[in-house]
């Protein structure tokens, strides 16, 4: 049975909720279907209206991840796992989807380490901040999961993840769905965001990479600025893991139908990582 993680950013303009009807129609078809989704913007907007703004960490070879000191964490839990978690359920359960809402952190389904110390660029100098309560995900219980999608379960997940003892961590939801897809044997991995996919040039819409394979990865990380290196380092990391193949597409919206989002995606709309990217492939 095909069984297929897909990825929804929470990027400003995306609406998880909007790929309910869909999701609902894959389901139906007998499709095994892992849901991840982000919160960025609700978090953001979140931290904006209680007086906590959003800040950002750029690391030394300029990826970026959200400053997650205790209070971003408790604010971060009530966006990704309060309000974008629950709306998704919701749209899914009022479609006939018996969805089960998850953050990581939950049953201990992704486990990892909180970063000891954090390497970050600011006004030009490094500095090295320690008490944040980031991490990366080094482990699903994928036995968990597949009793859920045994049971004709959807499960839709959201960071955080936890750390062994238990403590909360924020990870990235693009690699964590890319450890989920490799811990599952998934024959494919969506990573669907407000873009068509990997463009050469992040400015120029029309200049997107159809396909990446291991002669091309090296321009796929050379293009890839900001939150887009951890898509690009998710896809390796899936391929890595036996992923079938990796897209990097649109999740709809102006000028594209969000219904049919997923299904163009499965076609090859967007940027299309294949098995052979990962023989070059030097995760971090
Ligand atoms: P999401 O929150 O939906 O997961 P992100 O905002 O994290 O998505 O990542 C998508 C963003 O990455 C795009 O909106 C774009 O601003 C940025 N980006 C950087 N480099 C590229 C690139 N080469 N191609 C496409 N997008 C890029």
């Amino acid at each position: 049975m095909t069984t297929v993680v897909i990825k929804i950013g929470g990027g400003e303009g995306i609406d998880p909720c909007a790929a309910a009807p869909e999701i609902a129609g894959l389901v139906r078809s007998g499709l095994r279907v892992v849901l991840v989704h982000g919160g960025s913007h609700e978090t953001n907007e979140l931290q904006a209206a209680l007086g906590h703004p959003a800040q950002t960490i750029v690391s030394p070879s300029g990826n970026q991840s959200r400053r997650t000191d205790r209070r971003t964490l408790e604010i971060f839990e009530m966006a990704y796992c309060g309000k974008v978690n629950k709306g998704v359920v919701e749209s899914l359960r009022t479609r006939g989807v018996d969805a089960v809402g998850l953050s990581g952190l939950d049953a201990g389904l992704w486990i990892g380490a909180r970063k000891g110390a954090i390497r970050a660029v600011e006004d030009g100098r490094t500095v090295i901040i320690r008490d944040d309560y980031s991490g990366r995900v080094e482990r699903v219980d994928a036995a968990f999961l597949n009793l859920l999608l045994d049971a004709g379960r959807v499960p839709v997940l959201t960071p955080p993840a936890g750390t062994p003892e238990g403590v909360a961590i924020n990870v990235d939801a693009d690699r964590a769905a890319a450890a989920t897809a490799a811990a599952l044997g998934a024959d494919e991995l969506l990573l669907l965001s407000n873009v068509r996919g990997l463009l050469r040039d992040p400015a120029d819409p029309a200049s997107l990479i159809e396909s990446v394979g291991a002669g091309t990865i090296g321009i796929a990380r050379d293009a890839a600025k900001g939150r887009m290196k951890n898509k690009v380092l998710a896809a390796e990391e899936a391929l890595l893991g036996g992923v079938g193949r990796v897209v990097i597409g649109s999740a709809g919206g102006p000028p594209h139908e969000i219904y049919g989002a997923i299904a163009r995606a499965r076609d090859g709309a967007g940027t299309v990582f294949s098995g052979s990217a990962r023989t070059e492939g030097a995760c971090s």
